[in-house]
């Protein structure tokens, strides 16, 4: 099965000059989706993982199926103002703006190997900042995970000396 047939590439979204990569039509279908649920899966299996944590919103479409097929928690990173209790915080620079984000400060116990999981790396903005977050809480990131990564924005870059695990490069 070839994962890119379920990307839709959406030419100047959401503005000119930008491709946008949609893994919606993925997420429809249910064999692909859980295709690539399993590596995600297969790649943390050896990892020891206590926990996933993604960034709102489609970190949770990656993570939390991940976390349920490993019998593991899902901690949620979101955007500055949504969680309920108290939280932690960074700002981050995205592809297109900058904004801050923020996990419970109960999310993670110090010593828990954290496996970090988002849809896409382009810049590497997001994920350094959700990194930033789980080692302020103690936590030990074992490992990135991710559907898409966009090579020319150099995401890797950002997040030298981190495992990094992704099914579809453009
Ligand atoms: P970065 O912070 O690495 O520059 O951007 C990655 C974040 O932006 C991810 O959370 C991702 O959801 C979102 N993003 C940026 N570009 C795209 C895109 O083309 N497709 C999708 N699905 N998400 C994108």
């Amino acid at each position: 099965m070839n994962l890119k047939d379920f990307v839709a590439d959406v030419p100047d979204f959401p503005q000119p000059g930008i491709t946008f990569r949609d893994i919606s039509p993925l997420m429809a279908d249910g064999t692909a989706y859980g295709e690539a649920t399993q590596q995600i899966v297969n790649y943390a299996k050896d990892k020891e993982v206590d926990m996933i944590v993604g960034p709102e919103a489609r970190g949770f479409i990656v993570g939390c199926p991940v976390a349920f097929e490993l019998g593991i928690g899902f901690a949620p990173c979101r955007k500055k103002g949504k969680l309920p209790r108290e939280t932690i915080e960074v700002s981050y620079g995205l592809e297109y703006g900058s904004d801050a984000l923020q996990l419970h400060k109960d999310s993670i116990k110090p010593g828990q190997k954290v496996l970090v999981c988002d849809d896409l790396l382009a810049t590497g903005g997001t994920i350094a900042a959700t990194i930033e977050l789980v080692e302020k809480l103690g936590g030990e990131v074992v490992g990135t995970a991710f559907f898409i990564e966009l090579k020319d924005l150099k995401g890797r870059d950002k997040i030298k000396g981190y495992d990094i695990f992704t099914l579809m490069e453009y």
